[in-house]
């Protein structure tokens, strides 16, 4: 049982929260984080959301009341941590700090691999996105979702269910899109912003990183870098790379894809996804000190970019091999 009436409780018992997403904040991170902020202002409580280098520029456009801190000045000193969407600790980046500083601390994730590192911890792994529990949770608390709350709940429930498309899409991801809805997100304005509106520079990039996609001989696997020289080039921005690796994926026949990143000349970062049963977070992140789900995971390596590559494909062709050889 996920403990969401524990969780209420908690929440309803404290004060002066500071609600904390993972670094790389994405739609679900900032949209659950944005939505609970709002539910606690609501209830009388103060309220901000910390995210890791701030809201990424693509969900600016979209207006909240609630104020986000990116770490060089908090609104106020927090009694409260509440760690939203992030799978282990320190993937709250500089937020971490200011987490384990707070005398009370909650946990409301969607990531099965979840430690809790709480004194209440709400984690349900079948969630398709952590949007699903707060809403739940919202309900729970006996607050009324307002269109601000319902914008950003619906945006962290499409982003990371894959517009209600990926296998983890459930009937409560659907019926919690639905009390969005009915609470005033506006969907044709919210998925314009989303998915059919984008920047010169990230449709420049999209370009410049397919054009030197590589795949095996076999055609199983798939992967293309981004180097800071391609960002340079197409003047976009580090969070242009959103997305690009499912146009890997997407080739048919593909089971595994990958997108390296350069970080600087020594560390590489890896978005990894899988079609057809690979699990891509248990046997290619985690050996290699990342984590994340079964379609969908990373890691983060301290090599450059071609041997962190080889790394990667190495443990992910001995991974498809495997596979192939228990059908
Ligand atoms: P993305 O490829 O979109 O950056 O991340 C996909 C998923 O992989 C995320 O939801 C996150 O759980 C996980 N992930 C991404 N990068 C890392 C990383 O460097 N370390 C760990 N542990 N997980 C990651
Ligand atoms: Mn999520």
């Amino acid at each position: 049982m996920i403990p969401m009436t524990e969780l209420a409780a908690f929440l309803k018992a404290h004060d002066d929260y500071a609600l904390f997403g993972h670094i790389n904040p994405d739609g679900d991170a900032a949209g659950c984080c944005i939505a609970l902020a709002k539910a606690l202002r609501k209830m009388g409580k103060r309220a901000f959301v910390y995210l890791p280098g701030g809201l990424p520029e693509m969900y600016k456009v979209f207006d909240h009341t609630v104020e986000i801190a990116d770490g060089r000045n908090l609104p106020f000193a927090p009694r409260t941590g509440f760690s939203v969407d992030v799978s282990e600790p320190n993937r709250m980046g500089a937020g971490q700090q200011i987490f384990d500083g707070c005398a009370h601390r909650a946990v409301l994730d969607h990531h099965a691999t979840n430690p809790g590192f709480g004194e209440v911890c709400a984690v349900d792994g079948e969630a398709a996105a952590c949007g699903e529990l707060a809403v739940a949770l919202i309900r729970e608390l006996g607050v009324e979702m307002d269109p601000e709350m319902a914008q950003w709940l619906y945006i962290a429930l499409c982003t990371d269910s894959g517009r209600f498309g990926f296998s983890s899409t459930r009937a409560e991801t659907l019926e919690a899109a639905a009390a969005c809805l009915q609470a005033g997100a506006d969907v044709d304005g919210i998925t314009r912003q989303l998915y059919r509106t984008r920047s010169e520079g990230r449709t420049r990039l999209l370009g410049l990183v397919l054009a030197g996609l590589e795949m095996n001989a076999e055609k199983t696997m798939c992967w293309a870098r981004l180097t800071d020289d391609m960002l340079s080039r197409a003047n976009a921005l580090r969070e242009d790379n959103e997305g690009i690796v499912n146009y890997l994926l997407e080739i048919r026949g593909v089971q595994f894809a990958c997108l390296a990143e350069e970080r600087g000349s020594v560390q590489t970062k890896f978005s990894l996804r899988s079609k057809g049963g690979l699990d891509v977070a248990r046997d290619v992140a985690v050996p290699l000190g990342g984590g994340g789900h079964a379609c969908a995971a990373g890691v983060t390596l301290n090599l450059p970019m071609e041997d962190a590559l080889q790394a990667v494909l190495r443990t992910a062709e001995a991974a498809l091999k495997n596979l192939q050889e228990q059908e």
